[in-house]
C-alpha cells in the first residue's frame, strides 16, 4: 500500500483504520473471552474461534464505515455537488451561455445537521450569497454601462440614469441635484417625485456634500407623487464628487435600502460621473461646431440647419414664423476709424445684446461678417417688428466704449413674415425677402427696420 493511498484519501484512511480496529478487537477478543468470560482454553485458542472473532471485528469495522458513509460522507458529497454546480454556473456565465447568475440552481446546501457540518453549510451558503451578490452587481453595472455608452448628452444621461435606478431599485422616485457655478444647488433631473427646493433643504444638501457621506432620512417628508401626495418611508441621499463637480442623488423608497444596495448605487454613480464627463466634452464639441466664437451666437451652418428644422415644424403645425435680418451700419468705417479690434468688440457686444433679446426657442445666428439672422418661431408680424425695434433702439443707445473711445453704433433690419395658414414660402424665399427689406432700410437712411412688402 503506497503512502498516497494511505494518507492521500481521508475516506480510505478511515476505512483502513476501522478495519484495523475491527481486526484488533477480533484478535483481542480471544484472550479476553478466555480471561473474563472463563471460556475453556481448548475452545478459545482454535482456528475457528480466531476466524469468527476476526470476521466479527472486520464486520464491525465495515459497518462503522457504512455509517460514516451515509451520514457524514453523504453530506460532504452534497457539498461537493453544490460546489461543482456553482462553479459550472459561473463558468457558463463567463462564457456567455447563461445571461444571469441568478439562474444558478442548486447553489445552496441544505442545513440539516446541527454540528460542525451544519455550521460549515451555513458558512458555505453565506459565501455563495456573497458571490451571487457580487455577480448580480456586476450584471447590473454591465447593463448600466451598456445603456450609458449610447448616451451622448447630459440630459439623456440624467434621464437614462434616473430611469435605470428607479427600475432596478424599485424606487418611488429619484432626484439629481447638482452644484452650480455660483456654489448653489439646482435640480438637474427628477423622476416620479416632485419637491420644491426650499432654502433649508438647499442648506442641508450642501452640508451633506461637505460631509461626503450617505445620509438616510426616515419618511417624514410629504412629496408629490404623480397627482397624489405620499410619504416615502425612506429617503436616501448619496453625495457624489468628481474634480470640481458635485451632485446629490436623492432616492425615495418604501423599503430600506440595504448596505449591499447602497454599494450598488455607489458603483453606478461611479460610472455616472465618468459618463457625465464624456457627455460634457461631447456637448462642448457640439457647441464648438455650432457656435461662432466671436459673437457666441450660432454660426451660419448650424443656424441654417436649425432654421430648416423650425421651418418644417411650423409647416406641420401651421404656425407663423418671422425672420429679422440685421446689419451693422457703416461697420467698415468703425474698423477704419477705431481699428479691427474695436470692430471685434462691437460685434461681440452685439452678439450678447442679441442673445439676451430673444427667447430660448428663437434662433439667432451670425449670418455673415456683420450680419445677423434672427428666426422668431411662433411669432406674428407685430411681435417681430416690436422685437426688432427694441433691439435697434437698444444698440443705438448702448455705450460701446473701447479703450476710452465711445463708438456710435447703429443697426438696420429687414423683416419677412411667413404665415403658414396663408402661404407656403420656402426658407430661401423668406431670407431673400428679409434681405430685400434690409436693403430698403439701408437705402432709406439706415438705423431703421423695414418689413418686406411685396410690390
Ligand atoms: P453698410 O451700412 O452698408 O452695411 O456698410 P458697412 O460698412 O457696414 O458694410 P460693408 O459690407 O461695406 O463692410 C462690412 C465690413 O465688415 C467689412 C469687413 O472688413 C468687416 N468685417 C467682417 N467681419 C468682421 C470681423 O469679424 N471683425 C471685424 N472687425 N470686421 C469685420
Ligand atoms: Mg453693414
Ligand atoms: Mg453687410
Amino acid at each position: 500500500m503506497n503512502k498516497r493511498f494511505l494518507f492521500g484519501s481521508a475516506v480510505k484512511q478511515s476505512l483502513i483504520y476501522m478495519l484495523l480496529m475491527g481486526l484488533t478487537i477480533g484478535i483481542a477478543f480471544v484472550p479476553l473471552s478466555q480471561k473474563f468470560l472463563g471460556l475453556p482454553v481448548e475452545k478459545v485458542y482454535t482456528v475457528d474461534f480466531f476466524a469468527i472473532t476476526i470476521i466479527s471485528g472486520l464486520f464491525v469495522g465495515g459497518i462503522s464505515y457504512f455509517i460514516l458513509k451515509i451520514t457524514i460522507l453523504a453530506r460532504l458529497k452534497d457539498f461537493s455537488e453544490n460546489i461543482e454546480s456553482i462553479s459550472r454556473n459561473i463558468l457558463d456565465y463567463q462564457m456567455g451561455q447563461i445571461s444571469s447568475i441568478q439562474e444558478c440552481k442548486n447553489c445552496y446546501v441544505k442545513i440539516n445537521s446541527n454540528d460542525i457540518i451544519g455550521a460549515l453549510a451555513i458558512k458555505y451558503n453565506a459565501l455563495i450569497r456573497v458571490i451571487r451578490s457580487e455577480f448580480y452587481q456586476h450584471e447590473i453595472i454591465k447593463e448600466y454601462s451598456k445603456i450609458i455608452s449610447k448616451t451622448l448628452s447630459i440630459e439623456e444621461l440624467n434621464k437614462n440614469t434616473t430611469d435605470f435606478l428607479c427600475r432596478n431599485l424599485d424606487l418611488l422616485g429619484i432626484q439629481i441635484y447638482k452644484t452650480t457655478a455660483n456654489g448653489k444647488i439646482a435640480l438637474s433631473k427628477a423622476k416620479g417625485i416632485h419637491t420644491d427646493l426650499t432654502n433649508d433643504m438647499e442648506k442641508s444638501l450642501l452640508d451633506i456634500l461637505d460631509e461626503n457621506k450617505i445620509r438616510e432620512i426616515k419618511g417624514e417628508q410629504i412629496v408629490e407623487y404623480g397627482t397624489a401626495k405620499v410619504k416615502p418611508q425612506f429617503i436616501c441621499l448619496f453625495p457624489l464628487k468628481h474634480f470640481n463637480k458635485e451632485w446629490i442623488f436623492v432616492t425615495y423608497s418604501n423599503y430600506y435600502i440595504t448596505k449591499e444596495r447602497k454599494n450598488l448605487v455607489l458603483r453606478i454613480l461611479n460610472e455616472y460621473k465618468i459618463a457625465y464627463e464624456s457627455a460634457e466634452i461631447y456637448e462642448r464639441m457640439q457647441d464648438m461646431a455650432a457656435i461662432d466664437e466671436l459673437t457666441g451666437l450660432y454660426n451660419r451652418r448650424f443656424g441654417m440647419k436649425r432654421l430648416n428644422e423650425e421651418y418644417k415644424r411650423a409647416l406641420r403645425i401651421e404656425k407663423c414664423m418671422c425672420l429679422i435680418m440685421l446689419d451693422i451700419d457703416h461697420f467698415k468705417s468703425i474698423n477704419d476709424t477705431y481699428g479691427h479690434q474695436a470692430g471685434d468688440y462691437v460685434l461681440s457686444t452685439i452678439g450678447k445684446i442679441l442673445s439676451e433679446s430673444f427667447r430660448s426657442e428663437d434662433i439667432v445666428m451670425r449670418y455673415g461678417g456683420e450680419e445677423f439672422l434672427c428666426v422668431l418661431c411662433n411669432s406674428n408680424s407685430e411681435g417681430a417688428i416690436k422685437r426688432a425695434e427694441e433691439i435697434r433702439k437698444k444698440i443705438e443707445e448702448f455705450d460701446f466704449i473701447y479703450r476710452d473711445h465711445k463708438i456710435p453704433v447703429t443697426i438696420s433690419g429687414g423683416i419677412s413674415i411667413l404665415d403658414m395658414k396663408k402661404e407656403k414660402k420656402t426658407p430661401e424665399e423668406l431670407i431673400r425677402e428679409a434681405d430685400e427689406a434690409l436693403y430698403t432700410a439701408k437705402r432709406t437712411g439706415r438705423n431703421r427696420i423695414i418689413t418686406y412688402a411685396p410690390l
